[in-house]
């Protein structure tokens, strides 16, 4: 089966409606509040869609207290025996930039150069900040207006799976079978998975969270947080000569040990490192907490060894002084579950080979809710979203990326219906 022009017409407008009607509901996640969902606005999307789900004749659907939207879509006729397959996006954003009162803006035929943001004068977007951008030339891109990030990530992949959605409603010979669509809160601060209802979900699923159309990812960080702990001891300062361990100075010359090659700001790619995220203390105490990323579980632990080595050295140095650290493995690079689904993978990338794209492999540096489903037993690849540079108020999305991967999801339901 080859998607028409005019389903694939179909798709671009309505994926591109309900994108724009997405990102203008607020969805900042908040790591820090302890209620779930974080934020009570991603009730309000997920209400939403609820909704939409529900005028496409989805079946089963829940909306849970958690936040969790569920809903089955049944195979077409004669399909029934066809394994089914999950497709999972997020509701939340980042709080890394402000997502209130998005107002999304379609540059039409980007010709190259400079994008400038209207409420920010300070801001513009260009191929250096972007060179994926350059293949864009001639397409309609949208972003924020710069006072806020867009919001593709991840309201993109939900707009997709809904347009797909709707297209197999309007264009019955599109065969597919069972289909289980599940969009998760909480994704941005790690919790995305948390209180999911893992017997809801397929065997196999799928994320649409990845970024530049064509993209698959099979492979992610192994993570650790690292809690680094130095006991010292207060005098008055000025009666404190040999007596005082001034545990905060200590613990700044013990973090100067680390190589500055190994930071985030100074690694790319298959480079991992380890990541200062806060400092806090006094005399008497101070705490250090990091993370530590690579694709390779034995580079993780050899940077735990050194900060081990640190240790011993930084007690001998400073008799009296007590350092106590802590390691708290956060998740797996799921290549080591995906390594073993061939089919699932090789599925995909015929899916996206079919939309008339160059499939391109790619390690995410950070993890995705099918990181942790991987763990769970639920194998879950990435695959594409469209949209670039998130988590940035500079965040865009050709409006053809939500074609492209509205089709990938049509083409991969259909290849799973040949297994
Ligand atoms: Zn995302």
């Amino acid at each position: 089966m080859k998607i028409s022009k005019e389903i694939q017409k179909f798709l671009l407008q309505d994926a591109m409606e309900r994108f724009l009607r997405y990102v203008k509901i607020w969805t900042t996640s908040d790591i820090k509040s302890a209620s779930f969902p974080s934020t009570e606005n991603q009730l309000e999307l997920g209400k939403l869609l609820s909704k939409e789900l529900k005028d496409l004749e989805l079946e089963d659907i829940l909306h849970d207290k958690f936040g969790y939207v569920y809903a089955n879509l049944p195979p077409s006729e004669g399909f029934e025996k066809v394994k089914p397959i999950g497709l999972i996006a997020h509701l939340d954003t980042s709080q890394a930039v402000s997502g209130k009162d998005v107002k999304p803006v379609i540059h039409e035929n980007y010709d190259g150069s400079e994008i400038l943001f209207s409420q920010n004068e300070e801001l513009s977007l260009n191929i250096a900040d972007s060179p994926q951008l350059s293949e864009y030339i001639g397409l309609d891109i949208i972003t924020s207006q710069g006072d806020t990030l867009l919001g593709a990530d991840n309201k993109a992949g939900i707009a997709e799976i809904m347009a797909a959605s709707a297209a197999w409603k309007k264009f019955p010979e599109l065969n597919h079978g069972p289909i289980t669509i599940c969009f998760t809160p909480d994704e941005e601060i790690g919790r995305g998975t948390r209180k999911i209802k893992k017997n809801l979900l397929p065997k196999n699923c799928y994320t649409l969270d990845g970024s530049e159309m064509g993209q698959l990812e099979i492979e992610c960080f192994d993570a650790w947080g690292a809690s680094i702990k130095f006991k010292g001891l207060n005098v008055h300062p000025g009666y404190a000569k040999n007596l005082m361990i001034n545990a905060i100075h200590i613990a700044s010359r013990f973090l100067s040990e680390l190589p500055e090659a190994e930071s985030p700001e100074h690694t790319e790619e298959r480079v991992g490192f380890y990541h200062l995220m806060n400092l806090e203390g006094n005399e008497e105490k101070a705490t250090a907490t990091l993370i530590l990323r690579d694709f390779d579980l034995k580079n993780n632990q050899n940077r735990m060894k050194y900060l081990e080595t640190l240790k011993t050295l930084y007690e001998l140095r400073y008799p009296g002084l007590k350092i106590e650290l802590n390691f708290l493995h956060q998740y797996h690079n799921m290549l080591t579950f995906l390594e073993k689904e061939e089919k699932a993978i090789k599925l995909a990338k015929k899916a996206i080979d079919l939309a008339g794209l160059e499939v391109k492999i790619h390690s995410i540096r950070g993890g995705t809710d099918g990181t942790k489903l991987s763990e769970k037993g639920i194998p879950t690849p990435n695959i594409f979203a469209g949209g670039l540079l998130f988590h940035s108020r500079k965040e865009y999305i050709p409006t053809l990326a939500l074609q492209k991967a509205a089709e990938v999801i049509i083409y991969l339901a259909e290849q799973w219906t040949n297994e």
